[in-house]
């Protein structure tokens, strides 16, 4: 079986999981990794956080 990934949106790298948020005003939800998560989550009122996928349910 293969194992499923996504990339990151922001650096464009496959992560077992990542975190489904919307970071701009009127934007589309993006997944994005832990790493570039927490500088989007933080002091940002346009932050919506839609749930976490992971490639093994
Ligand atoms: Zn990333």
């Amino acid at each position: 079986m293969r194992l499923r990934s996504k990339k990151c949106a922001i650096c464009q790298q496959p992560f077992p999981v990542l975190f489904r948020i919307k970071h701009e005003k009127e934007g589309d939800w993006v997944f994005v990794c832990r790493q570039c998560w927490q500088p989007l989550s933080q002091n940002n009122p346009d932050y919506v956080y839609g749930g976490t996928w992971k490639a093994k349910k």
